[in-house]
């Protein structure tokens, strides 16, 4: 499906155009930014808990910001399958960094999908040359259930205005636009749901807490508040409805995260390994855990490329198989770096070890996106459908 990463040589950034196309070509160009942008600093972003602001620079310059975005609107015109192959990368190195660039990919894909063409020209020139997307649509309240979101974008005069409190938003201070969920009919249920891009220095945009988390430094996570914001017509994404094409942009993203899980777990598995080869050199007998931890991460890999190209094709299938690739994957993740810090020993409790860092960003990933307790529901509700 796609090229293994043990296949992609890297050849140092490209620029944007030359991402497009093959996979391969997009997984080389993180490879190289993760290879000397990240990898130096990672574990000092980890511990300063502060959002590195070069990091978008960055990620502009070697195409990935517009990664998902149509050529004509300067992007690269990638699809889920360069997306994995760019987040599984990247979370080699930083997960934060990851998540940072699937949350964007994933709203990059909304605009694109859901926008007017007049809407998409406005937006997406800006969004492949560095202008971060954000999206928010947990509440106190309503975060598994996406389709009771109780904040309203009621009618008034040339456009909506938008009240009510929104929690757990990555990168809200960071990003440019925030795609926001809002209520615009109380009484149609997710029919009544519609989707704006807000600028982030709107009047009555307050961000209002930042959350200290377990890991993912390098990522912010906020409570904002839309007291009165008012914003115009053009601001609701498409002509009509929305949820729909949220609810497949959340599908989108859960495959990102999985691809984020199967680096961060390939990784850590890696590390355990050489510092087991350093600890005990090469003649001792091999642990055979390391097999079982090798097996998992591979089978999870190719779930999750299987769910990307599921995606590219048009496969009925892609809805249960990004739900499945987010749980599996997320699950290894969490046990592979755990039995590689638990292999490492004492050394790998210390702060700045590769695999403490790991289980604590890792822990996240089967949380947001969908628990991992709704992506079993969601697996079983649909076999039982299906029988
Ligand atoms: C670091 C971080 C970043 C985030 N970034 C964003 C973001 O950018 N934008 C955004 O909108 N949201 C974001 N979120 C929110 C996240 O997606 C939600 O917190 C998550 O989906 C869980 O929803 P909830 O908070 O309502 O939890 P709840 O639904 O209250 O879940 C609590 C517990 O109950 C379980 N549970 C709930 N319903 C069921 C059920 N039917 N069956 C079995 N178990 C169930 C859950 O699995 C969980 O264990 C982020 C969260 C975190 C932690």
């Amino acid at each position: 499906v796609l090229d293994p990463p043990h296949r992609a040589a890297s050849t140092g950034p490209r620029s944007a155009s030359a991402v497009a196309g093959d996979p391969a070509a997009a997984r080389a160009a993180a490879r190289a930014l993760a290879d000397t942008h990240l990898a130096p600093r990672a574990a000092e972003v980890d511990e300063s808990e502060r959002f590195p602001h070069d990091l978008l620079e960055r990620f502009a310059a070697a195409g990935l910001l517009g990664l998902v975005v149509p050529e004509r609107f300067g992007g690269a015109g990638g699809d889920l399958r360069h997306v994995v192959a760019v987040a599984e990368e990247l979370a080699r190195v930083d997960v934060s960094a990851a998540v940072t660039f699937n949350a964007h990919a994933s709203c990059a894909a909304l605009v694109d999908h859901l926008a007017t063409e007049e809407q998409r020209r406005q937006l997406l020139p800006g969004v492949a040359a560095g202008a971060l997307l954000a999206i928010a649509i947990s509440e106190p309240g309503t975060g598994s259930d996406a389709a009771s979101v109780t904040v309203t974008a009621g009618r008034v005069r040339g456009g909506y205005r938008i009240d009510g409190v929104k929690h757990y938003c990555t990168n809200a201070d960071v990003a440019d636009t925030i795609l926001v969920f809002a209520r615009t009919d109380e009484a149609a249920g997710a029919a009544g749901i519609a989707i704006f891009a807000v600028g982030r220095r709107e009047r009555g945009v307050v961000l209002r807490r930042s959350e200290k988390k377990t890991g993912l430094h390098g990522t912010t996570t906020w409570e904002i508040e839309f007291s009165g914001c008012t914003v115009p017509d053009e601001a609701r994404l498409g002509d009509a409805g929305g949820f729909g094409a949220g609810m497949r942009a959340l599908q989108r993203g859960r495959v990102g995260i999985a691809a984020v899980a199967v680096g961060v777990a390939d990784a850590a598995l890696q590390s355990a390994v050489g510092y087991l080869a350093a600890q005990r050199g090469e003649e001792a007998e091999p642990d055979p855990r390391l097999a079982d931890l090798a097996m998992a991460v591979t089978a999870a890999r190719w779930l999750v490329y299987d769910a990307a190209d599921a995606y590219v094709r048009g496969y009925a299938s892609f809805g249960l198989l990004s739900a499945q690739a987010k749980c599996f994957a997320t699950d290894v993740a969490m046990r592979v770096t755990g039995d590689a810090l638990q292999l490492v020993g004492p050394a790998g409790i210390v702060r700045g070890t590769y695999v403490e860092r790991a289980v604590r960003d890792t822990k996240i990933l089967q949380i947001f996106e969908g628990t991992n307790e709704i992506m079993r529901v969601l697996v079983a509700r649909e076999l039982l459908g299906r029988w």
